[in-house]
């Protein structure tokens, strides 16, 4: 006799499917290993300069210099769930490379005469020895101050201990971290992103940085993978009132989709649709307030940190995206709140998709459906909704 059916969601009995192995697949497959190895690692994957702001609030100019490099030591392990850097990386970059790619940087916009601010991204931990030899860890640290530019580096939390940064201070003396925290919720940093750490790490690495007088950047993740609209929503204001207190200035990515990842193969199947460009504007209207407690804009004395949402692939049906005819709009005016902090963006902008994003969210909320009920743009509106 076989065993008696159960009631559920995630399968029939049989042994489920690790996320570690779901992550790691495409990594693997061959056109993976080709496109790593097309790379020239003696230039940096890319280079540009996008204007923005200093510490102080003064407007700038900012260079931003991704370099190639062998990636992220979590990614080696296991890996995030909608991380796509492993299609920029090589595993064989050098110190001489990384030493190359910088000098080139630095010839092609000439020492930064022409901008203050300096962001190095390593699709990884610039601060990681494993990733990144310590000679040119120092390199960065020492021609920044050397230069006079605000550098801004990427890190995850297990880096950040006392005796790095202690480190780090003597050759800059003037830098800030950005860390992916994605989510306040260790429900959601194991389930959902598969971070490989916990919110405490996040709270240790905090305090160190404060020691040492570092500034404090935050990421977080709008709408991670099995996650409804309504939840993304409501759990995005809230890990916006977690961290505040405590990051300079918090960044909040949209969820775009990249190849090869969990969250691509989600969305080729239907099954997980980018945020909306409505629940962006709601997120910011809700935590406003958290961010400027007496109703204020940027710059204002109530400022507790700077909040910023850049829709990366905003409109697009792989980013954050509406209807398709308000979207250029819609992504305009969150942009222009990440510069002026100004709730009055938003006045006036209205669509009639809104009513349908507004209908999916109470659905969601009254419906038991975890992984939400959002359709993206793309295909037959009939048969989507045939779909549910
Ligand atoms: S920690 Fe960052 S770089 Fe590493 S796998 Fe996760 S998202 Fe990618
Ligand atoms: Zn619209």
């Amino acid at each position: 006799m076989s065993a008696p059916k159960t009631l559920t969601l995630l399968g029939e009995g049989k042994k489920g499917a690790r996320i570690h192995d779901l992550v790691k697949a495409p990594a693997n497959t061959p056109w993976a290993r080709a496109r790593q190895q097309s790379w020239d690692a003696s230039e940096p994957a890319t280079v540009y300069f996008t204007p923005e702001t200093l510490a102080d609030g003064t407007p700038c100019s900012a260079v931003t210099v991704i370099l190639r490099t062998k990636g992220c030591h979590w990614w080696w392990s296991s890996g995030c769930t909608f991380c796509g850097y492993f299609n920029d990386t090589r595993d064989d970059v050098t110190n001489d490379d990384l030493h190359s790619q910088w000098q080139y940087a630095l010839e092609k916009f000439d020492d930064f005469k022409d901008h203050a601010m300096v962001k190095v991204y390593t699709s990884g931990s610039l601060l990681e020895d494993r990733e990144i030899p310590v000679e040119f860890q120092q390199t960065v640290l020492s021609d920044c101050q050397r230069l006079g530019k605000e550098l801004i580096v990427e890190s995850r939390c297990e880096q950040l201990t006392d005796t790095k940064l202690a480190w780090a201070k003597q050759f800059n003396q003037s830098f800030a971290v950005a860390i992916g925290l994605e989510a306040y919720d260790d429900e959601v940093l194991r389930f959902h992103v598969n971070k490989g750490f916990s919110t405490k790490a996040w709270d240790r690495a905090v305090d160190n940085l404060k020691k040492h007088g570092i500034r404090i950047k935050t990421y977080l993740m709008f709408k991670p993978p099995f996650m409804s609209e309504a939840d993304a929503l409501n759990h995005g204001v809230k890990w916006i009132e977690d961290v505040a207190h405590r990051s300079d200035e918090i960044s909040v990515n949209p969820m775009n989709i990249q190849r090869g990842t969990i969250i691509d193969r989600l969305h080729r199947n239907n099954e997980y649709r980018p945020p909306w460009l409505w629940s962006l504007v709601e997120m910011i209207r809700r935590a406003h307030p958290t961010i400027h407690p007496d109703g204020g804009k940027n710059g204002d004395k109530d400022q507790v940190c700077r909040l910023i949402i850049h829709p990366t692939a905003g409109g697009k049906i792989r980013g954050a995206h509406n209807c398709g005819s308000c979207d250029s709009e819609v992504v305009a005016a969150i942009e222009r709140y990440a510069v002026s902090g100004d709730l009055e963006e938003f006045t006036g902008l209205s669509c009639s998709c809104e009513a349908a994003w507004r209908e999916e969210l109470l659905l969601e909320q009254a419906l038991p459906t975890p992984l939400g009920i959002s359709k993206p743009r793309r295909g037959n509106t009939l048969d989507n909704l045939r779909s549910l």
